[in-house]
Order: C-alpha cells, then structure tokens, then sequence
C-alpha cells in the first residue's frame, strides 16, 4: 500500500518470516531528532479484542519510531523524538484486548514515549506510522497479537533493548570534591514525564507536588548559602532510578533527598481502618522494617518499569547488592542521623504518618557512599494532605523544616567527626 514507507515491514501473518521482518522492525531505530520538531500527538485509542490488539496515535505529522518489547511485566515501549503530547485528559486507564493501561510523557530531553502495559505473553505483529492522508492525521498503529511465555522470552532475547545493554551492575564511584568547598546537596523529585507517580482522585499527580515541593526547598537552601544545591530534575522529564543514583554521585553529593508522596488504597477491611496522612520518613535497608515500607520500596522501584526503562537481570542485582553492602556500612548510620534529625524538625510542623524510621531496598537510595533519605510528604489519597501538597503555605513550612533538618545534620556530623 502506498502509505507505507518501505522501511517499516508489515508482517503479514504468524509465520517464519515474519519473525525475521519483526526482527528487523524491534531493531530498527530511526534518529531524525531535528527534523521531527512539534510533532504533536492529539489523541489515541485502543481497538480489537485479546485475539488481536491495535493502538492508534493520531500525530500532526509523520514521525518516526523506535518500538519494542519488554518483559516482568509485559509492556510495548515506542520511542519517538520529540512529541508533544496534548492529549484529552484520563487517556490510557481503560483496558482493551491485551492492552491493561497505556501513558506517554517526555522520557529523557527530546525523546518522548508511549508505554502499554499489555496484560500477558504478546507479539509485536506490525507497528508502522502512517502520512496524515485526506481528512485522517498522522496515525502510529501497534498490533499485538497474544503467544506463549516460551516464543515471548525468546523473541526478547533475540531482541535486547539499548538500555539493557548499556547498563553496569556496578555502582559508579563518587566525585570526591575539594576539603574546603561547600556540601553538596541532591534533591531528587521523584517520578517524571512518562511516569506520574501516585495520582488523587482529582487527578493531583505525586510528580506535579513533588517538583514544586524541591523547587521551593532548592531556594530556601540557596538562602542559607551554606550549600550547593542540585535537583535530579528541574522540570517533567522521566529520569530512571540508577541515573539518580549516578547523578548524585557524579556531583559528589554530601547528602541525597528523594522526594515523593504516596497514596494509599481504597480500604476493603472497615474493621480495621488504617490513618493513612501525613509524612514519613524512609532509608534504605536490605530487610524491610515492616510490611507498609516493604510494598512502598516496591511501589516505588516500580518507576522505571511504569516508564519502560529495562530492569537489571536479578544476577546482576545480587552483585550490585553484596557490593553496596560493604560500602553501606559507614552510609547508613549518616543517613539514620539524616533521616531522624527530618522527622525530629517536620514532627513540630506539620502532620508526620509516623515518627519511626523506616526501611526498606529503595533502589533510589542506593548509592554506597551517600547518606540518602526518602521522604514521603503525604498521602494524595487524604483530601487533607492533597491540600497542603498543593498549598504554597505548607510547602514554605515544611521546606524550611527540611533546611533545619539538613542544618542540624551537618552541625552534628562535624561534631562527631570534625576532621
Ligand atoms: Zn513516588
């Protein structure tokens, strides 16, 4: 058909050669950055059943991708340069076929992407762009088809993704800056572009309340002039967890502050009400200090594959643990003082869930040689603590809190250890 440009196969059936032409098709990435500006993608839909599933984007112009696969869990991730997305609002929570949910957002500078999380073993069968054409737009087309575990796990050894390939299991090692020069200081928005993170029922998205939490925290830091300040992203940009980490450690960061805020489910058990509001203050451990931070660290790891990023093998993982191990040792008690010199300053001014520190294997806080502490400022499924998440009140409150807190952590580390 003449809309097709040649490059993009189609694969006309399940048959030998379609997994050669699919090959080719999961392989292929297209770079045009430049030429693609201001694409904009308007809406998208799902249509077909679980024989056969088909996502449609409608863009303003023909634009090329990158598609692929991804298992634990299963998700299509397209890759485009640098789509806009102005799409109609609660797009993607509806479930059609094999596809459970979709999102899109920007997922590193000029690169955007769309995610479906596909709810079993699939197939990539055709994926193609089409030229806007009479009064239809620009349209992206995936069609999935269902398979087996087995044909799925080969098709995505025959297929590695880049970022699979480009990750090291082992930790990067930290900048060492000079004796004199001022703290460093990494706040760390959690979630970004293509992951919103926890979301109210209002539509409130953790990402929004957590860039503007670390913003104002950023100025009140400056003010002092005791610290150089850097955020792991200043605006709506995705940045995977391990790219945290490494942020911090290029910079050669004194202390890491992951910021986020949580939600907390419809309750099904009325006997047992569980409060779930206000802050709360986490480290990293290897054994969870109780079930509620243990599905949290889950929820939270959870970011890179919610934005498609590849997951380490689990081998890779063990290693990467037995080293931050002996590395954490000299960490943790400083991110212990850290995070109870947090609670210690917040528990006076606003509502804190708990005043225990808790833990659990948050990947964001694994740098081995940094004090990293994860604070959840609230929980966006209270209409309480949504309005202060949103409140310009509260967030100068709290921030200034967490200035004291860091104030109050360095003044005792020098004392410990003054050389
Ligand atoms: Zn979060």
């Amino acid at each position: 058909m003449r809309w097709l440009r040649a490059r993009y196969a189609v694969v006309p059936a399940w048959t030998a050669a379609c997994l050669l032409a699919l090959a080719s098709l999961v392989l292929g990435h297209f770079d045009a950055a430049a030429e693609y500006k201001h694409t904009v993608a308007k809406d998208a839909r799902l249509a077909g059943d679980r024989g056969r599933t088909r996502f449609i984007a409608d863009l303003s112009r023909k634009v090329d991708v990158h598609v692929f696969a991804l298992g634990n869990p299963y998700r299509v991730i397209v890759d485009a340069p640098d789509v806009s997305f102005q799409m109609p609002a609660g797009l993607g929570s509806e479930k059609r076929g094999l596809v459970t949910a979709f999102r899109y957002g920007l997922f590193a500078p000029g690169k955007s992407r769309i995610v479906l999380d596909v709810g079993g073993p699939f197939l990539i069968d055709k994926a193609f762009v089409l030229d806007a054409r009479d009064d239809q737009p620009a349209r992206l087309v995936v069609d999935l088809v269902p398979t087996d575990e087995k044909t799925f796990l080969a098709k995505l050894k025959e297929t590695p993704s880049h970022e699979k390939a480009n990750e090291s299991p082992l930790p990067p090692q930290s900048v060492v800056r000079p004796p004199n020069a001022k703290p460093v200081v990494v706040l760390d928005p959690g979630h970004g572009g293509v992951d919103p993170g926890a979301k109210s029922a209002a539509g409130v998205a953790e990402k929004e309340v957590v860039l503007s939490f670390a913003k104002v925290l950023k100025t009140k830091l400056e003010a002092t002039n005791r610290y150089e300040i850097h955020l792991t992203r200043e605006d709506d940009t995705f940045l995977p967890l391990r790219e945290r980490v490494a942020f911090a450690q290029k910079r050669g960061a004194s202390v890491f502050l992951s910021i986020h805020a949580d939600y907390f489910p419809a309750q099904t058990d009325k006997t047992k009400p569980v409060i779930a509001k206000g802050a709360t203050v986490y480290t990293l451990s290897e054994e969870a200090s109780d079930e509620e931070a243990r599905a949290l660290a889950a929820k939270e790891n959870f970011s890179d594959a919610v934005a498609g990023v590849a997951l380490p093998e689990d081998s890779d993982e063990v290693l990467a643990n037995i080293l931050i191990d002996l590395a954490q040792r000299e960490t943790k008690n400083r991110s212990q003082l850290f995070a109870r010199s947090i609670v210690g300053e917040l528990a006076g001014r606003a509502a804190v869930h708990t005043k225990r520190l808790r833990s659990a294997g948050f990947r964001v806080l694994k740098a081995p040689d940094i004090p990293s502490v994860l604070l959840e400022l609230g929980f966006l499924s209270d209409p309480d603590d949504e309005k202060h998440l949103l409140s310009d009140a509260w967030r100068e409150r709290v921030a200034g809190g967490v200035v004291e807190a860091i104030d109050g952590y360095f003044a005792k580390k020098i004392a410990k250890n003054p050389f």
